[in-house]
């Protein structure tokens, strides 16, 4: 028997105009790309996204069509969220820091129809325009005043093209299973993939952003993006403040520290999220500015995910700032949220240090989200936080494949999605990431995280930042190599890493070898970049080879 309530989809149409209705005029706030804060609110945000549906329209896109962008964070690409996925096309958000190239393969594996960009990217445009075969509109997300001069076939001027058309459009009743928006993984390995949202897995996700238990988004939150939106649609805040009517303030291509403390400032901002190399930038900045108090700001929560957090950074978030660091898991094919890193009641008269320890972790598994830890040998590994195996998911907002196919069948036999990492669950459930299958250290057959090293690495007080990586080893196959960049005007020697390292981690597990750095490679999300490190340092030798 059927229960007897209304059948009504999730559709992303709905978010936007809850918050036009409940919340018209809570303010959207952007750094714009040519400078200025621009200051809008949901009801004006909802009015110009009903006018880019119509222009949609007018250039012939329809349903699941798919729309590009390469843009930074502002009400304009905020509403171009809206007002593409609204409509029934399929909003694909490129992110400009990946190669050229990559970015001519994925505009054409998507076969976007329009590609809105912000006028920075305007030389990157002119230059891949000859390439894209499928594009038939560029439009610069900018007034007439500021339109570039660029040589690309039908360049139209965003603030025209919205101008031109009604702010009347009744948003269609899409089936919510219907893709909504478009985002490919980095690809540090391979083609990019494409992972296709739906509406329906895009509403859900947002209920759950917004749960007290995860990021406690609501009416009276004011949330700074930090992530780019065209990261995992940066993490789905846009649509989880739409849903409740959190005032966003959008950094737009300034993402230093500066900026970040200025908005944080003049905002109120109580949530910010961010992978922890931006906070690395704030960080440097407020070095650079020790009369500044952060604990004088409004801020309750900073979230952080895409990589591990190290102890020092939760432990100065929470000392410094008075806030509650929030470590979640995820990746773009989890929409992202996976887990959130909450303590649980239990954990309330526990010492700092040792709820720190827990912080340290990736999480427990928000509802929705199923995750288990599966061995080399296929089998299920108890939830011990002892064994360690590959970290499978699923859920309504989990990927089931990638758009047109590529790279297969990718969920395993029981339909769970495996996500590349490797890590322990403990009984309470949370995650401990030991690694990215790719980049673990397999020395004499045993398993180093090099997460954990270098998170101990980090602790010191002269190390800015620290990579690890297997360098090939004669004896044991492979031992860990670090690579470490010294914060400004600090100084520390190769045997006093060390010496501080083997006061942290098992004697095997203390690196081969230090080598200092001016800087780190990153991938377009702010990862480091393994692969080029392991590349560079292939023929490395290590003095104990
Ligand atoms: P990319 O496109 O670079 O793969 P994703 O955001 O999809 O970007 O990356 C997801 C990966 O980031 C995860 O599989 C995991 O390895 C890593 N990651 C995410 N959150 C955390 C975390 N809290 N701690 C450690 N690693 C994390």
């Amino acid at each position: 028997m059927l229960g007897l309530m209304q059948d009504r989809p999730l559709l992303i149409s709905s978010l936007i105009e809850h918050a036009a209705t409940y919340h018209p005029t809570r303010e959207i706030v952007a750094r714009t790309v040519e400078g200025p804060i621009h200051r809008t609110n949901y009801a004006e945000i909802h009015r110009r996204a009903k006018r880019v549906a119509n222009a949609l329209a007018s250039l012939g896109v329809g349903v699941a069509d798919r729309v590009g962008t390469l843009a930074w964070n502002t009400h304009r690409h905020f509403e171009l969220y809206f007002g593409v996925s609204g409509s029934g096309a399929i909003l694909h958000t490129v992110n400009p820091r990946l190669f050229p190239e990559q970015i001519e393969y994925i505009v054409n594996h998507a076969e976007d129809k329009v590609l809105f960009f912000d006028i920075g990217f305007a030389p990157l445009v002119e230059k891949l325009a000859p390439a894209l075969k499928s594009v038939q509109h560029y439009v610069a997300m900018t007034e007439r005043a500021n339109m570039p001069a660029i040589d690309v076939p039908n360049l139209l001027c965003y603030e025209d093209l919205l101008a031109e058309h009604s702010d009347t459009y009744d948003w269609p009743e899409l089936d919510e299973r219907a893709a909504s928006s478009l985002c490919y993984t980095s690809g540090t390995t391979g083609n990019p993939k494409g992972v296709l949202y739906s509406h329906r897995s895009t509403v859900l996700h947002s209920l759950v952003a917004c749960a007290a238990d995860a990021f406690a988004v609501g009416a009276s939150t004011s949330v700074l993006l930090a992530v780019p939106m065209f990261h995992a649609n940066a993490w789905g805040m846009p649509y989880a403040a739409a849903m409740v009517g959190a005032k966003m303030v959008m950094p737009g291509p300034h993402l230093n520290g500066q900026s970040l403390y200025e908005l944080m400032r003049d905002e109120g901002v109580t949530v910010s999220q961010a992978v922890p190399t931006v906070w690395l930038m704030l960080f440097q900045f407020l070095d650079e500015h020790p009369e500044i108090d952060m604990k004088a700001l409004g801020l309750k929560i900073i979230g952080s995910g895409g990589a591990a957090s190290p102890r020092s950074m939760i432990e100065r978030c929470e000392r410094d700032f008075g806030v509650e660091y929030l470590q979640a898991w995820g990746m773009t094919e989890t929409s992202p949220i996976g887990t959130t890193g909450r303590l649980l009641p239990k954990h309330a008269a526990l010492p700092k240090d040792e709820q720190t320890t827990i912080k340290m972790k990736a999480g427990r598994a928000v509802w929705g989200v199923g995750l288990k830890i599966i061995g080399d040998d296929g089998q299920e590994l108890p939830h011990d936080g002892r064994a360690f195996g590959h970290l499978h998911v699923r859920g309504p907002w989990i990927a089931s494949g990638y758009f047109k196919h590529t790279g297969g069948e990718v969920l395993d036999k029981d339909g769970w999605f495996p996500t590349g990492d490797i890590g322990t669950i403990d009984p309470d459930g949370y995650v401990q990431l030991v690694d990215r299958a790719k980049d673990v250290i397999k020395s004499g057959g045993e398993w180093i995280s090099s997460i954990d090293l270098e998170n101990a690495a980090i602790g010191h007080p002269a190390v800015h930042e620290a990579a690890i990586i297997a360098v090939a080893h004669p004896k044991w196959q492979e031992r860990p190599l670090l690579l470490a960049v010294k914060r400004p005007g600090k100084d520390v020697t190769r045997e006093e890493l060390l010496q501080y390292l083997s006061e942290r981690v098992v004697k095997w597990w203390v690196p081969d070898d230090v080598v200092f750095v001016d800087q780190l490679p990153h991938t377009a999300t702010g990862k480091l970049l393994k692969t080029k490190l392991r590349e560079d340092y292939r023929n490395y030798r290590l003095p104990t080879a």
